[in-house]
């Protein structure tokens, strides 16, 4: 169900006039969040309100930290990496892929960490918050395959393989209390350092040169388009008062509120997959149907 109306956001435009200011200013940045790839089946953390729907994301903190913090999220990534790894790209990603070698998207900064955007051939997409196919060690700085560390995981808890019922959005499941202490958690081959995905959990920070590329990325855009994001985490909404900053227009489409339906010039209630088809129909570009194979690690 779409929310009411909030008198202060700035009002929906019809699509037609939306995507004539949007064209206007190409070539665009977009800023895209976990509504993206609903339509691949990863499940967002809010919904259409801006409402937390799920149990709260483990910080940087708690998997440093904390053992048995760490077990639980491996256990439950353990159970959730098939899904998010077999994942396909949604149209929404299909079609950014087009509207980027059409000239009209400079590039995507997502906030997911699920790849898509590059499973569906886009070559100029930034992981804003990393990247879940990739495994870092916290002592040596080694990079691995998430998919090596799954055989690793499966190796020695073989009980955690079974099907989910519930996948969340960072690809995790759940996992039973008494079975937290049950799951191991395998060590980096090289040094036996401690593993992380190599994402930016909630509590933890970006690298520099990343939110600078970023920046600058924005700074040679003509407009910033948010596409299916909430805009709650700061890193994101942060490129709306860029824009602002720039004097750059912002454009927002998601068929609920976001943080910075204020700020925004132009926005548009819709969803993201039949938004960005019309918009390729309104360039004449055709739609592709077919299924990008999922990357391997
Ligand atoms: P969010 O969960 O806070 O918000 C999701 C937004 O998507 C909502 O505003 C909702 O209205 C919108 N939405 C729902 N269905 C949509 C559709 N079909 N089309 C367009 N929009 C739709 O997500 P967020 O703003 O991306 O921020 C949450 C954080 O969670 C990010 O930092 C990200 O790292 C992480 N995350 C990642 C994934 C992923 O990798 N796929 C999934 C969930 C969350």
């Amino acid at each position: 169900m779409l929310s009411p109306p909030d008198p202060k956001r700035t009002d929906d435009l019809p699509r037609e006039r939306f995507f004539s200011a949007l064209l206007a200013a190409r070539p665009l940045l977009v800023l895209t969040g976990a509504g993206v790839s609903a339509g691949s089946g990863i499940p967002t953390y809010r919904d259409r309100q801006g409402v937390w729907r799920r149990s709260d994301p483990i910080t940087h903190q708690e998997f440093t930290g904390d053992p048995r913090q760490r077990r639980r999220y491996w256990g439950r990534s353990t159970l959730g990496w098939p899904a998010v790894s077999g994942a396909y790209p949604s149209r929404a990603h299909r079609a950014l892929r087009e509207l980027e070698r059409a000239g009209v998207v400079s590039h995507i900064v997502t906030q997911n960490v699920d790849r898509l955007h590059q499973r569906a051939g886009s070559e100029k997409a930034v992981d804003l918050h990393g990247r879940l196919d990739r495994v870092r060690c916290l002592s040596c700085g080694t990079m691995s395959s998430r998919a090596a560390l799954q055989a690793r995981l499966l190796e020695v808890n073989p009980w955690l393989q079974r099907p989910v019922s519930a996948l969340r959005p960072d690809g995790d499941a759940d996992l039973r209390d008494e079975e937290i202490d049950r799951v191991t958690v395998p060590a980096c081959d090289a040094c036996d350092g401690m593993l992380m995905p190599d994402v930016v959990f909630f509590g933890g920070s970006i690298p520099r040169d990343r939110i600078r590329f970023c920046e600058e990325a924005l700074r040679d855009s003509g407009g910033l388009l948010v596409l299916g994001s909430s805009l709650q985490v700061y890193s994101g909404y942060r490129f709306c008062r860029w824009a602002k900053r720039n004097q750059q227009p912002l454009f927002i489409i998601n068929p609920g509120t976001t943080r910075a339906d204020e700020l925004a010039d132009s926005r548009l209630s819709d969803e993201a997959d039949p938004a960005l088809e019309a918009l390729l129909a309104r360039l004449d570009i055709p739609t592709i149907h077919t299924n990008t194979t999922p990357e391997t690690a």
